[in-house]
Order: C-alpha cells, then structure tokens, then sequence
C-alpha cells in the first residue's frame, strides 16, 4: 500500500482496520472479533480500539466493547459537536472528535437524513477526507476529564480556615441540612441558612426599595452559556428563591464589543455581533484578533479559513498588537501591528480616508427606510439620511427631528431629497451629507443634520498623523487597508472580539458594526454574516419557563447596580432637595443593564465594598470570577475569606478553582460528558442546536436515595426541602393538561430536551439500526420513561445527530438567506439619551475617540503617566487553553507555560533580552512575573501576555488535605503567569476596591492598559 492510500482510508476507520492489524483480527466471516488491547504487546503502546472496523465482507461494524455517541463540547463556549468514543467495559472516554452531522465540525457536514451507521462509513475510506470531522486541540484534549485525579467527587466541608485547602468529607444530606438551616457550622459563631436569609417582605437596603428584598443577600453566579443546565439553577435562584443577584461573566468576557456593536446595528440598545461569510468573502479584516485565535468556534474558523486561503486566495489583514500563526507566510495575509487598546484610533483613521476618498457605499447609505430598500433590491437600510437635531435649545436635541414639526409627515423623521425636506418614509434617495437651518412648523430655524454628516465630522476630529501616531500604524498602511476593505464591493467585513476590550471597548465594537454598515455588507454574500439562531426548551409540550407561584425580581436593582440612576432613590432626593444629582455616590450601569452589569466580578467587588450591601451568602456554580476577571482586586478574595462579611459560601463544580476554593461546603458535579446539552453555537449559519446526552457513568457520588450528586439535584432538593414554588410533585404543566414532576435531575432534562425536538420539524426517522449506532439504549434509558411515545421518537433523533441542523439554501441572490430586515444605526438616537452617572453628560450617537477616562472623567494618563507606564499591555486567549483545560494533562503538556512577549527593540529599549525573568507593572494592581520572549513579531512598545496560565491554586495544581489525606497538587497545571490581577482598577471609583471599566458600560477591560516591564 503506498502512503497515499493508506492515509485516505486511516479516517474515523483507524490505520489499524486497513493493515495487517485489524485484517488479522477480522474472522473469515466478516464480522470483526473485539478487539483486546489490554492484552495488545506493540512497542510503542497500545492502538485505541476503533469506532468501527471494515469486515472483510466491506461492511462497517460496530467495534464489539465500542460506545460511539455524538454530543457537544463545552471545552470553550462556541459549543461544537463531538464525536466520543467510549470502552463499555471500564466505562471510559478513549477518544474525541468531531461530529460530520454538525457545521461546527465539517466543512460539508452530513445530511440529518443519512443514517447513523452511514456517517460513520463517510468517514472513513475515499470519503473520508471530504466528510472530516474535526475537534480542536483543546476539545480533543477534554478526553481525560472524566476520570482527572483532581476532580472534586466527594461532597465536602472545610475543617481548616477558608482557602487552607482542608476538607472532610461529608454525606449529601449532611451538607443540605446544613446549608438550608445554618447553625454553628463550623465552630465560628452561628450562620444563617438558606432559610434565614429568604425574607421577602424585608428590603435588603432600608429606604431604597429599588434594590429589593432581603433574599437578594443570596449572591450566585453561574456560566450562564449552558442554557439547559443554566436554565434549572436560574429557576431556582430567581424565580423560585427571589434573588435578582444571578450574575455571570459576560461583562468581563465579550460583552463589551458586542453591546457595541449591537448600537450600530438596529434601534434601541441590544447587543449583537457578527461574522464572516466565510464561502464567499474576498477580504477579512480581524480587528484584535487572528483568524480563529477567538470568537466563534477555533474548528469552524480554521478550517474556513485555510478554505478561503486556498479555494479563492482570500486577502485578510490582522491589526492585532502580536502576531499569531494564523497569519501564515505565503499567502495574501498581512499583520498590522497596532499599539494596545488603540484600535478606536485606527478604525477612526481608516473612516477618515474613506470619507476623504468617497469609498463608501452611497447608494446603499442614501436608502431611508425599508420601502425603498425593497424597491432598490436590498434587504437592510440606515438611517445615514436621517436629520437629528443639533440645536442644542431645542426640546428633541439629540434626537430624531420630528416630520410633524416641520409639516411633512408624522412622528418619523426627515431627510433631505432633492433640496426639500421629507419624511424619511416616502423619501426614496436622500442626501447623505446635510447640515443647515430648516424652518419648522412655528417659523422657527432649526440645526439639523444628518446622521452621515454626525459621523464624517467624528471621524475627522483629528488629523490621520496623530490617529496614526496613535494607533501606531503608518498612514500609507491605513490607506492601503482602506483601499482593500472598500475595493471588494461588498465581499468583505470587519470583525472583532474581546481583543478589543479597553476603556473603549463599546466605541470599538461600535466602530466595527458602522464599518460593515458604509461598506453595506451586513447580512450581503460573502459580507458580515448573522447566524440563523437556536432552538430553546423553555416551550412546547412542557411550560419550563414559568410556573404558579413564581416570583419576579426584574424589577429589583441587583448589586451591581444595573439599571438608570435616574430612577434611583437617591437621584431622586437630591433632586427633591433642588440639588444637583451628579455625580451619583456609586457607578450605575444604564447600557444594556441586563447583559453588561449582571457580572460576577462587579457584583463581589460591591460585596466587599458592602454597598449597597454584603452578601450573606454565595453560591458559586462553574464560575471563576476571582481568576477571570480582569482588574479584580486581591481585597475581593480577602473579602470571601472573611466569614464575618460572607458567612456562607458553596461551590458546585467539578474541579476547585481560585474562586470556589474558598467555598464552605463543595458540591460535586457533573463534567461535560456527563450531562445532556442543548445549545447554540458560536459562528454558525443554520439555525440549529448542538445536542447531547452523558456518555458515561456520573463519577460522583450518589445521595442517600440512590441519585447521582449534581447542581440539578441539588437546587431541586434545596427547593423542596424550603417548599419552594415551581419544584418537586406536579410542578411542570404539560400542553396535555398534565403536571410533571421535577424531582431529578432527567424531570427538567427529558421536558427541555422534548421541547427542543418538538421544535425541530425536519427531524429523521430513527431507525434500529440508527439506534445501535446512535448508541440510544443508553442515553434514552433514564428519559423513556417520563416521556410520552412521539416524544421518545424526536428526542432519539435529535441525540442520533448530536443536534438538528436545518438545511437551508445559503444565499437568497446576492444576501445570506434568512439575513435582513435591520435598520442599521449610523447615529443611535437611543444611546444619545443615556447620561453618564458621574458627570451628568449625554453619552454620544454617533461612535467617538476619546482618550481612555476613569469614571469621574480623569484621564488614564493623569493616574498613570507614560513616563512611568511607557508600555501598552495586552492579552489574549491561547489556542489551547479555556477555563476547563487548564485540568486537561495533553494542554497542559503541550503548552506547559505562557511568555511575557515584546518587541525585541522595545525589550532591548528596557534593558531586557529574551529568556529574562521579568515582572510586567501597572497602576495599582499586583506585578505579574513571567519569562520574557522578545521578537519582531510584536507591536513596538506592546507587552503581550496570553490568559488561561498560572492557575498556581487551581484545577488540581492546589494541595489540598481531605480527610487528613494530603493529595499533592500537579505542578504542570499551574505553570505560566496570571495577569488579570496585574490590571489595574480605576483610582477615581468610590470604595475600598474597583474595577477598571469601559468609560460608558462599565465593562470590565483588560487592553491597552498602561505598564512597565522591569526584570524581576
Ligand atoms: S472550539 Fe471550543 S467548543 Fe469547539 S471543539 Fe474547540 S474547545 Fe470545544
């Protein structure tokens, strides 16, 4: 056999099945004997047993002892599917791969209609290349987390001080009595329970009843992009207990961008992002990031990419402070090396020349409202035409002229055609660039302008010199980028991620959106593409979104004080007192509340501040805000140190990390492939849910009635143990006029899982066959029985698949099928309203650059001059680590430590050559130390370091003592440095502790922050 056909059949069939090996264990039959590798004596190590072996009859069989079963990967948070293979016999995961059904793992992925035992032979043989189905490196490495020696799979106690690292183990029961009913837990004085600290009909701040009851001193956090498991504690916690504090990480994760990206997209204030219609773009520009280095799914995008790269030579330029192997040599890539945290400068710049050059699409831009659009074949329009008031006596500055007032049309607002005012729904082709006096309704001359005009004047605030001095990339390289961007009609788009999380990480993502929008790419082929969305279990057969008795806390003010100030109490006395309500005593988050302020980190740094007040107790479910967060302060870990400000901590998790090893008592849970799933996917164009079921046997332990320990069960035993509303007998209804009970863990499972599949209406039949392939006798087992027989049927098919994903023609003409319909924001009339809470000042409509502000408006640099700070700090997710695969040993080995990358000129500037121990120095938060590696390969005056290493007290590289036994932490899984507690916090913030924000949403920000790098 030569060596090309031996690689094309050693697919999903492993080499052992096309040599000698497996032909030697194949019986004349056809049928494949088991294969014992125990009992295998090769000299480079056992050959995992295969999926599936060809017969010598050309048949594929199953591997007799094999379990294979798609699922999804919750490694990182782009949920691709997975491919798991199984022994039966020790009940191990062997090995991880992509799932062919599922886009986020195949660039041609299977139809749903093939059966289950087919997409296994399309793997493998001459097909195989074709239908491949990857994982990422990370996801792949997730094979050992089952069985991790440093998994948490006992329920425990802490006997020493908080963070000692010394436990005893404990029953279930033991620990749910104690936490429901406090007492003298721990020999420290008494500690209120869970029941305690529920008083409803008491305010949790005397005299400011918008921060609501009592019951919201339950503190709990949770990594809310589970939606399935996440949706059970959320039950729990909000509507069933009463606590508004359920905080999560999105403020110190991508938020940021994508709430500003989302102001440019559509009317009102809603986050949104977009990607890259990877079939058919022709330029990509990546704004603080590389192609597949972060944002959607690292499977999806270097596969897209290495397609695009080779089937149609796509050009793509990287404006990324540090240059990372996905800009390959060789091709039409190119990296702009940008300063830190200075990519509003850049976007600024390239407006600015695009503006000066007309290179922008004007007759898409001059198209007022979606009539014309239609008529003009588009899907979207703008309001690029629309005329805002700029008179800054007028009643509406700042907002939309009203038609009305100036006698042409209603409340909708104007534009300008052909010389004469308007109303912006029956203009067909408005002027884009206005600016003059209009006489209203009264007589009375008014200065509008439009919304186009707004942005050209922004993006010529400053001369191209100083935007390109600051962003430190050449104005020929500006130019040139402009160039390739507005050249490739609209085959092209801007994208970025958390790469772009500065002070200006809203004007950024703003920034990003208005790009796509004047090059008219938003949903266009081969432009900014928008997945088509995901199916959620909250309805259908089973209403698990609400239930009798259910309390509503959206209404209340949480701790991080989310929400206007404006409708605070105190806002409302100084102005009753006739005072001037600015600056408020505390930050408020008025942009998009729900999403940017329900964080983690905010929420312990109030805490530890204890204003507006402390917790009394902390649940902390998959969540590591003391670790993840950029800028938290180590007075937030003192804090859940101190029992007197947090009498009660309780972590649920799988491994102990910076945040719950502090906890009181530890709940052991399930890792991924021990737990059903039903998600969305980052990147994705079909609408879709990724799907999965446990592969193996739960390795904790069982409570006294026989249940494996779990969140789940948890929260459903503390609720029927207070008689919460909306858990145990009768407490989901069914469309049917049933109530079924939620008392396990499979109750909520098997109802959200059926509701998902009653959606999907182009699910397969499942067949026999499809059922031993799909390996469904075992995740079906636990779920047959509470559900009804058509609802057995769907969920089969949805776990045969690992998912649905519904086929769909790509393009409709020259748009993405299923895109359109927005009404892009050149100038956000909604945004224009808000006020910032310190200074009183309207925030802007249109994107702005400004230099970087704490929140009492201080610049950066009057607290932290470049004198002393000469370096610009950056940070970014390695293609190998996410929270969970610190834990993972091939991560691990493979990437053993993370570098403190500079400049070789810039090192050498400092007095610094590569190999260096050095310390990285900031403002006010604690040095960071590393090993230096200096090259041309980053920015000039950068200081790169990658997050996800240094987990010194975490996944299992903690000693800790249980039950008088010292278990040795596993050095390797804490190598490299930490840096999020080397940013600094904002200096003007009131309180002992702060967090370091973007000026407007208050989303923590960890870019472009100020440094010095001195040898250690
Ligand atoms: S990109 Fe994330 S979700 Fe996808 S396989 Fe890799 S680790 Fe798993």
């Amino acid at each position: 056999m030569d060596r090309r056909s031996f690689i094309t059949r050693a697919g999903i069939v492993t080499a052992a099945a096309a040599t000698g090996t497996a032909c030697s264990s194949t019986p004349k039959g056809g049928e494949p004997a088991p294969l014992n590798v125990a009992k295998s004596n090769t000299r480079f190590g056992n050959p995992l047993p295969t999926e599936a072996q060809l017969g010598a009859n050309g048949k594929l069989h199953k591997t007799p002892g094999i379990r294979t079963m798609y699922t999804r990967c919750f490694t990182c948070n782009n949920m691709c599917g997975l491919r798991v293979r199984i022994d039966e016999a020790s009940d191990k995961v062997l090995k991880v791969g992509g799932n062919p059904y599922c886009e986020m793992n195949s660039g041609s992925p299977l139809p749903l209609s093939m059966p289950v035992r087919d997409s296994y032979a399309a793997l493998a043989g001459n097909t195989g290349l074709e239908n491949r189905a990857t994982t990422c490196g990370k996801g792949a490495s997730g094979v050992g987390c089952v069985d991790d020696p440093r998994r948490v799979t006992q329920v425990l106690k802490r006997v020493g001080k908080r963070g000692e690292g010394k436990w005893k183990s404990i029953s279930y029961e033991q620990a749910l009595t104690e936490i429901l009913e406090g007492g003298d837990l721990f020999g420290e004085g008494h500690v209120d329970g869970l029941k305690a600290i529920r008083q409803l009909d008491k305010p949790a701040v005397p005299g400011y009843p918008e921060f609501g009851s009592a019951a919201n001193r339950l503190l709990a956090t949770f990594g809310e992009e589970d939606t399935l498991r996440g949706s059970l504690y959320a039950r729990f916690m909000r509507q069933a207990y009463g606590t508004v504090n359920l905080v999560t990480k999105h403020a110190y994760c991508g938020a940021p961008t994508g709430i500003g990206y989302g102001i440019g997209l559509a009317p009102g204030l809603e986050p949104g992002l977009g990607d890259i219609d990877w079939d058919n773009v022709e330029y990509a520009m990546f704004l603080g990031t590389a192609p597949s280095a972060s944002g959607a799914s690292l499977n999806l995008l270097g596969r897209n990419l290495a397609d695009a790269r080779v089937e149609r030579n796509l050009k793509y330029t990287s404006v990324d402070p540090l240059l990372r192997t996905e800009v390959a040599n060789d091709t039409r890539a190119q990296w702009l090396p940008i300063r830190p945290g200075r990519d509003a400068a850049f976007m600024m710049a390239l407006m600015q020349v695009m503006f000066a050059e007309n290179w922008f699409n004007a007759e898409f831009l001059a198209i007022p409202n979606a009539d014309a659009a239609k008529a003009a074949g588009e899907v979207n329009h703008s309001n690029a035409s629309h005329l805002v008031v700029t008179d800054a006596k007028h009643k509406d500055h700042t907002l939309f002229a009203k038609a009305s007032d100036f006698g042409v049309g209603g409340d909708e607002a104007m534009v300008v055609e052909n010389g004469k005012l308007v109303s912006a729904n029956l203009a067909k082709k408005a002027d884009l660039f206005v600016d003059g006096l209009f006489t209203d309704v009264n007589g009375n001359q008014v200065q509008l302008t439009s919304s186009l005009a707004l942005l050209k004047a922004q993006a010529n605030q400053a001369p191209l010199a100083s935007l390109s001095a600051d962003c430190g990339i050449q104005q020929s390289q500006i130019k040139q980028a402009a160039r390739d961007l507005t050249h490739h009609g609209r085959k092209a788009t801007v994208v970025t991620n958390s790469g772009a999380n500065s002070g200006d990480a809203i004007m950024v993502g703003w920034l990003v959106s208005t790009m796509n929008t004047l090059i008219g790419s938003h949903d266009a082929k081969g432009g900014t593409l928008y997945a088509n969305g995901a199916y959620w279990g909250f309805e259908g057969n089973y209403n698990l979104g609400g239930f009798d008795g259910e309390l509503d806390v959206s209404a209340d003010i949480n701790i991080c004080r989310s929400g206007a100030y404006e409708d605070s109490t105190e806002y409302k006395q100084k102005v009753a007192k006739g005072e001037n309500p600015y600056p408020a005593s505390d930050m408020w988050h008025n942009l998009v509340a729900g999403y940017a302020s329900f964080n983690a980190a905010e929420a312990l740094t109030a805490h530890t501040n204890a204003n507006p007040y402390t917790a009394k107790a902390l649940f902390n479910w998959r969540s590591n805000a003391l670790y993840s967060a950029a800028s938290i302060s180590n007075d937030v870990e003192k804090a859940l140190v101190d029992t007197d400000k947090l009498p009660l901590f309780v972590a649920i998790d799988c491994y102990m990390n910076e945040t719950n090893r502090y906890a009181d008592y530890f709940i052991p849970d399930r890792v991924m492939y021990e737990e059903y799933a039903a998600d969305r996917m980052w990147g994705a164009f079909k609408l879709g849910v990724v799907a999965g079921a446990p592969l193996v046997t739960p390795r904790t332990p069982k409570n006294a009635k026989g249940q494996h320990i779990c969140m789940e069960q948890f929260m459903i035993d503390m609720a029927m143990a207070m008689d919460l509303p909306g858990f145990g007998k009768g407490a989901i209804p069914a469309a049917d006029g049933r109530k079924v009970d939620l008392l396990t863990f499979e109750d909520w499972h098997s109802r959200y899982l059926a509701n998902i599949a009653g959606q999907c209406s182009k699910l397969p039949e499942v067949s026999d066959e499809d059922r031993e392939w799909a390996a469904l006798e075992y995740s079906m087992a636990p779920l047959r029985p509470r559900l009804t027989g058509e609802e057995v049927a769907k969920v089969e098919a949805l776990l045969s698949r690992g998912g649905y994903y519904e086929e769909a023609e790509r393009y409709d003409g020259d748009f993405i099928n299923g895109g359109g319909g927005k009404f892009l924001q050149i100038y956000n009339a909604d945004m224009a309203q808000l006020r910032h809470c310190h200074s009183g000042e309207r925030y802007p409509g249109v994107p702005s650059y400004e230099a970087k502000r704490f929140w009492n408006g201080d610049t950066w640099e009057q607290h932290w001059p470049e004198k002393e700070f000469p370096l610009l700090f950056s940070n970014y997710k390695p293609t190998l680590r996410s929270n969970y695969s610190a834990a993972f040993d091939r991560c691990a080995e493979v990437t053993p430590q993370n570098f403190v990358y500079m400049n070789i000129d810039t090192a050498a500037e400092m007095g610094l050559t590569d190999g260096d121990k050095v310390r990285v120095v900031s403002g006010n938060g604690t040095p960071a130390e590393g090993v230096l590696q200096a090259d041309s390969g980053v920015a000039k005056g950068s200081v790169c370091v990658s997050h996800c290493f240094g987990h010194k007290k975490a996944y299992g590289a903690d000693t800790r003592i249980i039950d008088g036994k010292v278990i040795e932490g596993i050095a390797r899984r804490g190598g490299g440095t930490a840096v999020n507690q080397m940013i600094p916090a904002d200096p003007t913030r009131p309180g002992k502790v702060s967090m370091l924000n973007d000026y407007y949403a208050g989303t923590n920000c960890r870019q472009g922050i100020p440094v010095r790098v001195e040898k250690a």
